[in-house]
């Protein structure tokens, strides 16, 4: 018996030991505000990641046990927001134009300046210079640029610089001058030629139809197949750097994409966003076997590139009118919209792609393609049978009241972006009414009913920056921030259930919310510092927000250095 009590304090002290021995990590995030995103767990100090995975999550003191001197990386969050890395459900990824002038939240003009300069000395005499994305708002003096903010830096080269919303862009006196635009030229209708009200002078701002008078001249630019191919890599590079730079460590491309290219990356160690990536939608089951071939060679319990889901188009859009509705547009009686298939083709493709096992989304925006899409797969459940299928409806835009329990009820995922909202509900209105409105980007009716939200930006249609679609979601409001209460109010959400969808939600979309979307012990070391509290701060604080780490599959793939 005392041998046994030896034996047994020998074991104890020996566990004690080991305890206290705790396994080692690779990198560690300290004195963190960590939101987990996970519901056992909600809130933590501190994160431990041994190769991609996260091997503890708890106090600083405790993780602090975890770090081996000289081995470790330490990275001290200094009571900063931690957060699992956004996970862009819906968007359309590619490489970038290496050459295109990026001027998003530009603050000093004289940037712009200074980034023409340098495209100008890379380029040939004649050859167009393009860039944008600039907002005049952001400017330190608010005021509109003008074309001599370029002219000296660009004497022989054309240079367009278009604003944010594409529908005003800035030209040089080169670009005026071949366009034949003078002051004795007449706006064109639906267009302006901004003038200086002193003197009467084209400032280089046109405006929307006026932008269909620029002639930018003929100066054609050949490139060997060779120059051609590397220019592609080099936009692939530079998109994946911006994901990274924003906190995106995960993306479902809507439609197809090249694998090789992501292959490549993957190689060569650019891959700092995990990406799934779709087809179209077909019921050719030659095709769908083709698929099935590809999908083995990247498959779903894949972490880095793996086969998406199949994707058709139900509709068209509210913006032009041809979104799928029940009844006629209210600013356009004759009109209900576009129907892209017939139903019953439609509803063919699905039941032949479910019945094969694949995952399907479609993009639906108007209440009458929302109910088709609900019907075929609720027909894929009767035919086929009922299996964890998380068919998506892409966008789920407006919906017939009537409709919102269907997707928690048929398991099927609203996978929608946040900034379409502030982005549309300027027109929104007028195209539908207020009636329709009611099932309108409808988070709330649709969380109330159970279904599992995922969030995207629907990217380059919008901004890839996560901070604009968690704005979004909280505000409801547009981007310079309006008085009251925002659009439809009571449908807007926290910032923690934002977080969520944008995490855990898309993950869930994919398949993989047992290795990704939280802050856990075993999933995947996807993970964000932002340098605000989003959870503490002001609405108009949170599209200024930026991140300052971001770490995907435990390797930090951007750090701002502050
Ligand atoms: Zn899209």
């Amino acid at each position: 018996m005392k041998n046994l009590i030896t034996l047994l304090s020998i074991i104890t002290m020996m566990t004690a030991c080991s305890n206290s021995k705790k396994e080692k990590a690779d990198l560690v995030i300290i004195n963190g505000r960590v939101l987990t995103i996970d519901k056992e767990n909600p809130m933590a100090e501190a994160i431990a990641i041994k190769g991609e995975k996260i091997i503890a999550v708890g106090t600083t003191r405790n993780i602090s046990g975890m770090i081996a001197k000289g081995t470790t990386e330490v990275v001290d969050a200094s009571g900063r927001l931690v957060i699992p890395g956004f996970n862009d459900a819906h968007l359309h990824f590619g490489p970038l134009d290496p050459d295109y002038i990026e001027l998003r939240y530009t603050t000093d003009p004289s940037v712009i300046t200074e980034k023409v300069r340098m495209q100008v000395a890379k380029s040939k005499p004649g050859q167009l210079i393009m860039g944008g994305h600039w907002v005049h708002e952001l400017f330190i003096d608010k005021n509109w640029p003008s074309r001599e903010l370029i002219d000296n830096v660009s004497p022989d080269n054309p240079v367009l610089l278009d604003r944010a919303d594409g529908h005003s862009t800035l030209v040089n006196t080169y670009v005026l001058k071949m366009s034949g635009i003078t002051r004795e030229t007449k706006d064109p209708f639906g267009g302006e030629i901004q003038r200086n009200p002193v003197t009467g002078e084209p400032t280089g701002i046109l405006k929307d139809a006026a932008m269909d008078l620029i002639k930018t001249g003929n100066a054609i630019i050949t490139r060997s197949p060779d120059e051609e191919k590397e220019r592609t890599w080099q936009g692939y590079k530079l998109a994946m750097k911006e994901a990274c730079e924003l906190g995106v460590t995960s993306i479902q491309n809507a439609g197809g994409a090249d694998f090789n290219a992501y292959e490549r990356l993957r190689q060569e160690g650019f891959l700092t966003s995990r990406i799934d990536i779709g087809a179209p939608l077909t019921g050719n089951s030659g095709v769908l076997n083709q698929y099935k071939e590809q999908e083995k060679k990247y498959p779903k319990d894949g972490n880095w590139i793996r086969f998406g889901y199949l994707k058709a188009f139900a509709d068209g859009s509210i913006g032009s009118s041809t979104a799928l509705m029940f009844d006629p547009y209210s600013d356009d009686t004759s009109n209900s919209g576009l129907a892209m298939w017939p139903y019953e083709e439609l509803e063919k493709m699905i039941l032949t792609a479910d019945k094969m096992g694949f995952q399907i989304g479609i993009h639906a925006i108007g209440d009458k393609a929302n109910n088709w899409i609900l019907n075929a797969y609720e027909k894929a459940i009767g035919v086929n049978g009922k299996r964890d299928s998380r068919h998506r409806d892409e966008h789920t835009q407006t919906l017939q009241l009537s409709d919102i329990p269907r997707f928690a009820k048929l398991g099927v995922i609203p996978s929608m972006q946040p900034t379409h909202c502030i982005s549309d509900k300027l027109f929104y209105e007028k195209r539908v009414g207020i009636e329709r409105c009611k099932g309108t980007y409808a988070w709330r009716s649709l969380l109330n009913e159970g279904a599992q939200l995922a969030f995207g930006t629907d990217y380059q249609v919008e901004p890839l920056n996560p901070m604009e679609g968690l704005y979004a979601a909280v505000s409801r409001k547009d981007r310079l921030g309006e008085e009251g209460e925002g659009w439809f109010p009571e449908q807007k959400l926290t910032m923690e259930e934002a977080i969520k969808y944008y995490t855990l939600g898309s993950a869930y979309a994919q398949f993989m919310e047992d290795r990704k979307g939280m802050i856990k012990t075993g999933y995947l070391a996807d993970i964000v510092i932002v340098d605000k509290d989003l959870l503490t701060i002001p609405e108009d604080q949170i599209m200024k927000t930026k991140v300052d780490y971001t770490i995907t599959g435990g390797r930090i793939v951007y750090s701002s250095g502050r």
